[in-house]
């Protein structure tokens, strides 16, 4: 027999409300025992439209009154700061002084004492003044044989009042030429 192809398999769903209502502006759980509600945050509902109610992970789909009454008790005390509030009140200095007084207890090194350290050891490239270390080690390594990318080479040689890399290919050619010069034989060898 040919099945029929005009039957439904899943009834028509009704269209989702355009806005769903939104959640309690205080997101807190919707149960309420009493006069009292629930402080825990609503995380769960049954619903699939976001249209709640919502309600903590301990009363959602409670079916138990006492329960239920024992968790608003105990929810009384929580959350009670504003979150928002003291994650603003909460700024970078103290957020920096809390990581330092970590790294105190922890015999770390905090930010600042590194911060130190760092401007002690590294020499100050490009201010023009300080040590030139830092350029003769790069000249040196290039010499060695080392491949460092063209800028560090043009910042070495600048600092220490050295060619420039053209100027310092240029020089390579007329040496070259002049050795050739004197042994005509490499001439050959071009
Ligand atoms: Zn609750």
């Amino acid at each position: 027999m040919k099945p029929s192809t005009n039957v439904t398999l899943f009834p028509k769903r009704k269209p989702p409300a355009k806005t769903p209502p939104e959640r309690d502006a205080s997101h807190l759980c919707s149960w309420t025992s009493g006069s009292q509600q629930c402080r825990y945050p609503a995380t769960l509902s049954s619903t699939t439209l976001g249209d709640g109610p919502w309600f903590c992970t301990f009363h959602f789909e409670c079916a138990s009154p006492s329960y239920g009454a024992e968790v608003v008790k105990a929810s009384q005390d929580y959350g009670q700061e504003d979150l928002v509030a003291s994650v603003r009140r909460r700024t970078l200095e103290q957020a920096n002084a809390e990581a330092a007084a970590y790294c105190q207890a922890q015999g770390l090194h905090t930010t600042d004492q590194m911060r130190v350290h760092i401007a002690k050891a590294m020499p100050k490239v490009g201010s023009g003044g300080g040590s030139l270390d830092w350029a003769r080690k790069i000249m040196a390594r290039i010499q060695a044989g080392e491949s460092l990318p063209m800028i560090s080479e043009q910042k070495a040689r600048q600092a220490l009042g050295l060619p420039t890399i053209a100027e310092a290919e240029r020089d390579k050619r007329t040496e070259r030429d002049a050795l050739e010069a004197q042994f005509p034989a490499m001439q050959a060898l071009r």
